[in-house]
């Protein structure tokens, strides 16, 4: 075996020894070295470099009626964290998300958005005052992401089709000049499936709408996001639901974000919240409004489910407000469209996190962190 494989299997072992520790909190030295299959001076070794580092902490004796009692070990959440910030037309929302995927710590601020150097400036200064306030560990700060309302590239650099608030071409240089740390841009329907997938790990297969101001959506595959040739798969907001109908802000009609989106549902000034309470209390004008938003969804979710067999999940901003109730009333309007007999919802609700979309805006980072721990 020569040098460079030892040293490898030297920061894999490093890695698997964090990873145990992160799924299994309150592991003791044996029980890691037993489910590892390490030597203990081996663990012994990792788990002082990982309490050095800050990564893991002790958390306590483990109960043993031989011996000594044995020290249980558990990460530190808050050893890394990133920011995921969500730039919407009349407030930005700038979170603090943990290596466990938690926001610890929040700001909502009153910003216009307007297509400027003012803005971006402006957006800047606020995140770093976020920073100066919240964090005390800024060195730690492994990224900060930006949930777009539109398509972005790849490389997370530009946004490609932003029509919503007219930020085509808009480059992630314009905030990353005022920021010590790597940013990106990222599809606000990705942030809310990759919020949600974090919280579902079960759910590996799956077609993901996001139910936000504007409709979205996400084709995911053995956990990840399929993006398809050009990154526009499962873009369901512009499939065509009533040619010639309401006009949507990509300048073409009928298309389902201007039936199916929340700002479809709400009346200009609604907000969610009163539009729920009111349903709750049973207020016939929201019930028939819900009711024909519902019809409206079915079409959709019925033609989602003739192109591609998979369950869907519904998540976005609605998501929380929605009851269990709401998707069999969906599943059952679905059914009547369907051309096969359906017998099993496949309908199912995401995360009731209202702050899906920045939690999924920092995500990336967290993810590639943990994933390159052995790197
Ligand atoms: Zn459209």
């Amino acid at each position: 075996m020569d040098k460079f494989s030892l040293v490898d299997i030297k920061k894999i072992n490093y890695s698997d020894v964090y990873h145990y520790i992160y799924n299994n909190a309150g592991s003791s030295k044996q029980a890691i070295a037993s489910a590892l299959g390490m030597s203990l001076p081996t663990v012994t070794q990792h788990l002082n470099s990982l309490l050095s580092e800050e990564l893991i902490q002790k958390c306590g004796q483990l109960n043993s009626n031989i011996g000594r009692k044995a020290i249980a070990y558990s990460i530190l959440p808050n050893a890394r964290i990133s920011l995921g910030i969500e730039i919407l037309e009349n407030y930005i929302a700038i979170l603090a998300i943990n290596l466990r995927g938690e926001a610890i710590a929040k700001r909502i601020v009153d910003i216009h958005f307007e297509k400027s150097e003012t803005y971006t400036r402006q957006v800047s200064e606020e995140i770093n005052l976020f920073i100066k306030d919240e964090i005390h560990t800024s060195p730690h700060i492994l990224g900060i992401g930006f949930g777009m309302q539109g398509l972005v590239s790849s490389d997370g650099k530009e946004v490609v089709y932003g029509q919503i608030l007219d930020y085509t071409g808009l480059t992630i240089d314009s905030f990353s000049k005022y920021l010590n740390y790597p940013c990106r841009f990222v599809h606000d329907s990705e942030c809310a499936a990759s919020s949600d997938l974090w919280n579902h790990k079960e759910a590996t297969d799956i077609f993901y709408l996001s139910l936000s101001h504007h409709l979205g959506g996400a084709v995911i595959l053995q956990g990840n996001i399929h993006p398809g040739y050009s990154g526009t798969s499962g873009v369901i907001e512009h499939m065509t639901l009533f040619p010639g109908g309401k006009e949507c802000y990509c300048g073409k009609k009928g298309c389902a974000d201007a039936y199916c989106a929340v700002s479809a549902l709400l009346y200009e000034d609604e907000t969610l919240e009163d539009f729920f309470t009111n349903k709750t209390a049973k207020s016939k004008e929201h019930l028939k409004r819900f009711d024909k938003y519902l019809d409206n969804l079915a079409i959709v979710i019925n033609n989602i489910h003739m192109v591609i067999n998979l369950p869907v999940m519904l998540g976005g901003h609605m998501s929380p407000y929605l009851e269990d109730s709401d998707t069999e009333t969906l599943f059952q309007k679905v059914c009547a469209l369907s051309a096969f007999p359906e017998t099993e919802s496949f309908i199912s609700l995401g995360t009731r996190e209202k702050s899906a979309i920045a939690i999924g805006a920092g995500l990336p980072f967290i993810k590639e962190y943990l994933d390159n721990l052995a790197l």
